[in-house]
Formats: C-alpha cells, structure tokens, sequence
C-alpha cells in the first residue's frame, strides 16, 4: 500500500464520509470580510528584509496599524504613503510624490532588500499603475532592492487573496531552476519558521529533498522554479500564485492541507507519493507524530464534540477546517461558506465533508445570517465586523483571521488549531457557572 493509500483509507474508515456534499450555494451580496491589506501582518513577519509600503488613504493606514498593534519599539516593515484629496482630484502628480517617499524610506533603510508597493481602492480608483512605478523605480534602486507591486485593494477581495497576489508578484522573479538540477519540493504559502523547522524535520526524516519556501525568509534566498519543481500548497488561498509557478513548469502535488492529523498525513503522503517513499518507512516517520497530536486533540474534542459550527466566508481556510472539526473533533457542520471555492486545489478536501453539509460560495450577508440564526450553532468562525453583533446575540464566535496568525499547520500544531475553537466554548462554559 502506497502512503497516500495508508493516508486516504484511515480518513475514510473514520466517519464513513467521502459522498459528494450538497449542491454550493453561491451567493452574489452584499459582503463583510476584510481587503487583502491584511495579508501584510503576517507577510511581513515572514520576509525579513522585505517592507510593503501601501499607496492609499488614512483608512487603509489604519487598517494595517490597527490590525498589526502599533510598533513602537522596533523599525517598522511595512508604511502607507498617503494619497490626499490633492491626488484624487489630479491636482498633484502622484508618480512624482510616489518616487519622492520611496528614495527618501531606501536612503534612511539600507536594510530594505525588497520593496512591495501594495496598491489600494485609493490607488485603483486613481489608476495608479503601481506595476509600472515600480518597474521604473526598480531602474533607480537595483541591485541594492528589488521592488514590486500587487493590488491588497478591497475591491472584489478577500483578506488572503493579498497573500496570494503578494506571493504572485514573486514569481515571476524567481531564478530559473538549472536544468540538470534534481527533483525539488516548493512549499508554497507563508508558514510560522517554527512550522517551516517542524516540516524539514519531517521531509529529512523521509528522505525527500531539497525542500524550498515560497515565501522565503530573505529576499536573497527567492527559490529557483523549472519542470523539476513539484509543489504541495501549505494554504488553500494561493489559486493565482499556483497558476503561475504552473506556468513556470513546476507540478503541484494533489493533497489536502496540513490541517489536523489527518490533513498533515495526506499532505506528507502526496510527497512521500512521489518521491516513491516506502510505506513503512512513511509509517516510521509519521505515527509517533500523529498518535502524540491524537492525544493531544483529545482534551478538546471533550469540548466540541456534538457542537454545531457555522463558518462565515472570510479566509479561504473553511472547507480544510469544516473537514477538520468534523472529522477529528467530532463537531456537527452545519452551513461551511467560503469567499471562494477552488473545485482542483480542495478536491481532496471535499471528498471528505459528511453529504449532509451545505457549502456556499460567495456571501449575501444578511440572508446568510438569517439561515446561521436558523441553524443555532454553539460556534460560529466568522470576521471581526461580524463577530460582535453575533456574541451580543449570546452565540459563541471566533475570528477567522486568528486563523492566519496563529501557527495552526502540521501535527506539532494540531491542538493549538483545535484549542481556538474550544477557548470560545470554555469561555462561556466558565461565564455561565459564574
Ligand atoms: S484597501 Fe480599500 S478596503 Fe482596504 S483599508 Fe484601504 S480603502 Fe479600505
């Protein structure tokens, strides 16, 4: 038996799952989730010699300073060159302005080896060609910065999808692998070093390397790409990104995501798979990992299981996570909706969600809180502005994006991701007693 066999038999025996779920419901509304300016927070924790100055408005300023704490302590990495009512009116040229803020932040931060101009609504609105400016201004500063764009703008986003164009605006600058170079695993999306250590460990026990990051930790450090790159996705978010590296010649490897032990097993299978690792040593390597996270989920599905869940579309990470707290922890799905439904990157996913589930696409946000009123659910995953009109009508909430920030993936994680949705449980379980 293959390991991915080991892998997809163990998940189907467990709850009998594996029929196709009910028909998507896809809905074309009004929406509340964040833009993919949020995408910085973690983006910029990740690439260490990296800065993302966003070109918009004081709202799109206090958006990333609200959501990321203010800094005071440390050289920030990431800006927001403000556009004025000057600007919006074509009074000023913004080009000019733009090349001004960019030379004086390089001259005063040597440190900066790679620059992300993060356009905006403001600046789409304007039609600011940030791609262009930031070709121009490339001409200025290299070699010392490579500088690129990508819109995080709210207009038809979501908050990952910034992490997506971010990570797509890299590619095209990743070195072209050498043709005699061996077989190599890219993986794809932006994970805690913890995790990224956790997982080479892994791949090393395996044998299976070379292993690269996309994104890297250094801007020097860009992974090359070629027809002898295979990719396993570590997000569910990264649809254009994926394009692109395909486009390149690299592979992506079918899998579910490292959610939970059993994503995590399905996930080291599919490389395992392809770099023809023997299932016992595949077996070696990963059960004491899983039998340790299995114990340690425990605790938590005392809480959860039976609890109804409602997810909100916001992150992307819904259907990995509905398969997770469904098959691992016991909890009952109820409605799992998603801001966008990549059918190829979660097809593993899908197969593993009980028939009885109802997916939505897309969001129409007041019918959608109707049908989660309906449904009474002990906890729903939903963004911020939804969060709190909810708890104050006594339904128990997590944010999505603590989802993003938190290291959540692979087996060393699996009860932190399981513990975020018992706090809320036991946090209200504590306040009723008293
Ligand atoms: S990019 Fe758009 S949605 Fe995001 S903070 Fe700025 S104005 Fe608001």
């Amino acid at each position: 038996m293959s390991p991915l066999d080991t892998a997809q038999n163990g998940a189907q025996g467990a709850n009998g799952c594996g029929s196709a779920p009910a028909p998507v419901l896809k809905e074309r509304g009004q929406r509340e989730v964040f833009c993919g300016l949020t995408g910085i927070i973690w983006l910029h924790r990740k690439i260490q010699d990296a800065f993302f100055l966003v070109v918009g408005s004081r709202t799109c300023a206090h958006l990333i300073q609200s959501a990321a704490g203010v800094m005071i302590f440390a050289e920030p990495r990431f800006g927001t060159a403000i556009i004025d009512e000057r600007d919006l009116a074509g009074l000023a040229d913004v080009n000019d302005e733009l090349d001004k803020v960019v030379g004086r932040l390089l001259e005063r931060r040597p440190d900066i080896k790679m620059l992300f101009l993060v356009g905006s609504c403001p600046s789409e609105v304007i039609k600011l060609d940030l791609s262009r400016a930031a070709s121009r201004l490339n001409r200025i500063h290299a070699p010392n910065v490579k500088i690129l764009a990508y819109s995080g703008s709210g207009i038809e986003t979501t908050f990952t999808q910034g992490e997506d164009a971010c990570l797509a605006a890299l590619v095209p600058t990743m070195p072209a692998e050498d043709a005699a170079a061996p077989k190599s695993l890219l993986v794809v999306g932006a994970l805690a070093e913890v995790v990224e250590d956790q997982m080479l460990r892994v791949f090393g026990d395996l044998g299976i390397g070379p292993v690269r990051f996309l994104p890297p930790r250094r801007a020097a450090e860009l992974p090359p790409v070629g027809p002898n790159t295979v990719m396993l996705l570590a997000q569910p978010f990264l649809g254009e990104t994926a394009r692109l590296l395909e486009e390149r010649g690299a592979r992506r490897l079918a899998a579910p995501f490292p959610l939970g032990v059993e994503g995590t097993t399905g996930w080291l299978a599919a490389a395992a798979k392809e770099w023809g690792v023997d299932a016992e040593r595949f077996r070696a390597v990963t059960a004491p990992r899983a039998e340790r996270a299995r114990k340690a989920l425990a605790r938590h599905r005392e809480v959860l299981e039976g609890k109804k869940i409602f997810f909100f579309p916001d992150s992307q990470l819904e259907v990995p996570l509905a398969r997770f707290v469904s098959r691992e922890l016991g909890m009952a799905l109820t409605e799992v909706g998603t801001p966008y439904l990549h059918r190829a990157h979660l097809a593993q996913e899908l197969e593993q969600l009980p028939a009885t589930v109802q997916l939505s696409e897309g969001q129409d946000v007041d019918r959608q809180l109707d049908r989660c009123r309906a449904a009474q659910p002990d906890l729903v995953v939903c963004g911020l502005g939804l969060a709190n009109p909810l708890e104050a009508e006594g339904i128990a909430t997590k944010w999505s994006i603590e989802l993003l920030f938190t290291p959540v993936q692979g087996y060393e994680q699996a009860a932190d991701l399981a513990e975020l949705f018992a706090r809320p449980l036991r946090r209200r379980a504590i306040l009723k007693v008293a």
